[in-house]
């Protein structure tokens, strides 16, 4: 069973958030300091972290960068407060996987957590000459690994997951960003576009993500 890390030191969220992911069967270690969950976490064997951001000392995007250092894949879920905590550091830029506003329901949090621990489950996939690899999240164009943000990550294994067919944007949106997510779509433009650069795909004429006007994108199927 999956084992999670927990780093809230609010002890009214903390201990029933901690009974609940035990009743659902998970492994949980739970810290109340920023210190604690970096030398937790930084060694640990974790397979998801929830960080809750305003942590004493240590805060929780400091955390997240100390153990991505180490562990890049390890799937994050921060706890923000509603002061708008996220908008000051940047969204998910941070490095975070997901996050979720207080007050929130025990049932959306564990929703989430089943969402980003399935997301990391074994699964490959092919398009072209690129290779996904889910469980590790690591991609691969021929031989060469790629140095993916975890947002271009997500991006990347669902067009190549689907390879050969359109993903509209609006799938895009929901699957990568967010399921509520209603507005512009000019991130996902610009993720796009990182993506390209780095697979050194020339949006002229890609080799790899092809633009369906109007609809979406479509990633090449064929094998090289
Ligand atoms: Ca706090």
């Amino acid at each position: 069973m999956a084992l999670i890390l927990l780093a809230e030191d609010d002890e009214g969220i903390r201990v029933p958030l901690s009974r609940a992911l035990e009743r659902e069967g998970y492994e949980v270690d739970a810290v109340a300091t920023g210190t604690d969950a970096i030398v937790t976490g930084v060694d640990g064997e974790h397979d998801l972290l929830i960080l809750d951001i305003g942590l004493p000392g240590v805060d929780g995007l400091e955390v997240c960068q100390r153990v991505r250092e180490g562990r890049p894949a390890v799937p994050i879920v921060f706890l923000t407060a509603q002061d708008g905590e996220m908008d000051a550091v940047g969204g998910l830029d941070a490095g975070a996987d997901d996050y979720i506003t207080k007050p929130f329901g025990l049932a959306e949090l564990l929703a989430r957590v089943r969402s980003q621990l399935r997301r990391t489950t074994a699964e490959q996939f092919q398009g072209a000459d690129v290779k996904v690899d889910v469980a590790s999240r690591r991609a691969w164009r021929g031989e060469r690994e790629l140095e993916l943000s975890p947002k271009e990550f997500d991006l990347l294994a669902l067009l190549v997951r689907e390879a050969g067919r359109v993903v509209t944007r609006e799938r895009i949106m929901a699957e990568v960003w967010d399921e509520n997510w209603f507005g512009s779509t000019k991130t996902l433009d610009v993720h796009i576009g990182w993506l390209r650069r780095k697979l050194g795909d020339d949006p002229g004429e890609p080799r790899y993500i092809h633009t369906v006007r109007g609809v979406g994108f479509r990633f090449s199927g064929a094998q090289p």
